[in-house]
């Protein structure tokens, strides 16, 4: 055979958590719109992301489950690019995953 299928999956899930994963802000559903934002949402000049260790404790515990190695590092990026709903123009993404 002269090609090898190979297919990918991006998996998104939702995490019970009471924050955003990089800022503080609440993840009430149902809010008011536009109260549950800070200027890390809003991608603000000089503001950096806090990574929400609540999140890593679930992304550990789901790879613990799911029996998934799960590496000792892991880096996240900034990506710039425009979206259409994505008003502060980049999108933070884990370029290396927690978990294999
Ligand atoms: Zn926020």
């Amino acid at each position: 055979m002269k090609y090898e299928p190979v297919i990918g999956l991006e998996v998104h899930i939702h995490l019970l958590t009471n924050s955003k994963i990089f800022c503080h802000c609440s993840t009430q559903f149902g809010a008011e719109g536009n109260t549950q934002v800070c200027p890390i949402c809003l991608g603000l000049p000089g503001v950096l992301p806090v990574l929400n260790k609540k999140v890593v404790d679930c992304a550990i515990m789901l790879a613990l489950a799911t029996n998934s190695t799960i590496n000792h590092k892991s880096i996240f990026a900034r990506k710039n690019y425009f979206y259409p709903d994505l008003p502060k123009g980049y999108q933070i993404s884990n370029s290396k995953s927690l978990f294999a």
